[in-house]
């Protein structure tokens, strides 16, 4: 008796794991794959679990599957943003270019989780955070993947580094001293072959996805030239060399052309801003499969800020000088063929804005389509994530956005995402943020 009874006891619980989940389908008016194909009307998604089993015309809807009807809707691969910034003040608020020394590590990470939502919110689910003071994006990233946190799934890079006095290196602009210490990796500082060969593997030990180095100055840094090459092509070799053989690519900010050109010839996978390109650069970029991430929306902030006198003098001026040439050398680079992926630089404009990019990106005469492969699949695979997300067909992540109208016609309209979908739950519907509670996290 007490033996049938376990039997009977378990067996519901076999027979559970026996059946299939659930299916979910989502009519779609209209269905753009991300992988370039021409859209295709009145299509079917079928969600099972967290992935995509089926989706296309002809895709019938199973009896008792759940149906959401987005028939007046067009439906695309959930958004990826290939550059972003997610536990740190953003630029203009409050005391933002001491924040990373002024607030506490936890502050920061809260403020990131406020932005991981702002962004998924946005359509956004997934995203390469390229550099957080204290790793936050790291810690945000396993909060989110342990379900604590509603959030993108992030690729994330942990600190950033460059040179001394660099654009990455935290403690630039204050006096020796001032900090009781000199900076080093904590504040994204490493010089010479053997200090960065060992900050790609201290990065790598606590978890980053990908390398983010400083090959040139910056825009927003207080001291350095924008355009001057920070790293040389030595050093960024052994970062190259080293991230390779720990399995990740590196990312490098570069404004300059000759930082450019050195970080290309050393094997980075993608160039992160690119303001000043020149023929010979796209050339490179083109010969090594080097991805450009153009920033566009980073570039017209600050210039917006600089000439409504919100940034500091130097600054300001960087960055009116920058912007303009940000978009010659982006209308190079598309005419030259170089791979684009989207990216923003989100936390110097607001989270949850990111999709103004794409505007831009057809503004300056990137084909709609073209622009939302670039924020979706070419997106995936730079961040070599597109075995999993970046287009919509059978086996993906079941990551999927929706928006009222043909956006191939107004590519404004990513800018109002109507319903977004992650791993198969649903996120967001008739433009609302669906409730969600916490009682499953442990
Ligand atoms: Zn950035």
């Amino acid at each position: 008796m007490l033996r049938s009874a376990a039997f009977s006891l378990l067996l519901p619980a076999s027979l559970l794991a026996q059946q299939p989940a659930p299916v979910t389908a989502i009519k779609a008016g209209a269905l753009i794959d991300g992988a370039g194909g021409a859209p295709v009307q009145n299509a079917v998604i079928l969600v099972q679990g967290e992935r995509i089993t089926a989706a296309g015309a002809n895709v019938a809807v199973p009896r008792g599957a759940t149906v959401i009807d987005l028939s007046a809707f067009t439906v695309l691969p959930g958004l990826i943003d290939a550059h972003v910034h997610l536990a740190g003040r953003t630029i203009g608020d409050g005391d933002w270019q001491h924040a990373n020394l002024t607030n506490s590590p936890a502050q920061l990470a809260l403020l990131g989780a406020a932005h991981a939502l702002q962004t998924l919110e946005a359509g956004f689910t997934t995203v390469r955070v390229v550099g957080s003071a204290h790793m936050g994006d790291l810690a945000l990233r396993n909060a989110i993947n342990a379900g604590w946190l509603p959030g993108p799934r992030i690729v994330g890079a942990g600190i950033s580094f460059g040179i001394r006095g660099g654009h990455c290196d935290e403690t630039d602009g204050f006096w020796p001293g001032a900090l009781h210490h000199e900076g080093g990796i904590e504040d994204g500082v490493a010089n010479g072959a053997d200090a960065v060969r060992d900050a790609v593997r201290y990065m790598v030990k606590y978890g980053a996805d990908v390398i983010k180095i400083c090959a040139t100055g910056g825009v927003l840094s207080p001291t350095d030239s924008a355009g001057s090459q920070q790293y040389t092509e030595e050093e960024m070799r052994v970062i190259v060399e080293t991230a390779r053989m720990l399995d990740r690519r590196v990312a490098a900010h570069a404004h300059g052309t000759a930082g450019i050109k050195a970080a290309v010839r050393a094997g980075v996978t993608s160039i992160e801003h690119g303001s000043i390109l020149d023929d010979e650069a796209v050339r490179l970029m083109k010969e090594h499969g080097t991805y450009l991430v153009p920033t566009l929306l980073a570039g017209y902030t600050v210039d917006s800020m600089a000439r409504a006198g919100a940034l500091p003098p130097a600054v300001a001026a960087k960055a009116m000088a920058i912007a303009p040439r940000m978009q010659q050398s982006f209308r190079l680079a598309l005419a030259g063929g170089v791979r684009i992926a989207l990216g923003t630089d989100a936390g110097v404009m607001r989270h949850g804005t990111n999709a103004r990019e794409f505007e831009l990106m057809v503004r300056y005469g990137m084909p709609p389509m073209q622009a939302i492969q670039a924020g979706t699949l070419v997106g995936a695979t730079l961040l070599g994530r597109e075995a999993d997300v970046g287009s919509l067909v059978p086996g993906k992540y079941a990551d999927i956005v929706a928006v009222r109208g043909d956006p191939l016609k107004d590519i404004t309209l990513l800018q109002h995402v109507d319903f977004v979908m992650k791993g198969g739950s649903v996120v967001k519907q008739n433009g609302q943020l669906v409730g969600r509670s916490a009682a499953g996290v442990p």
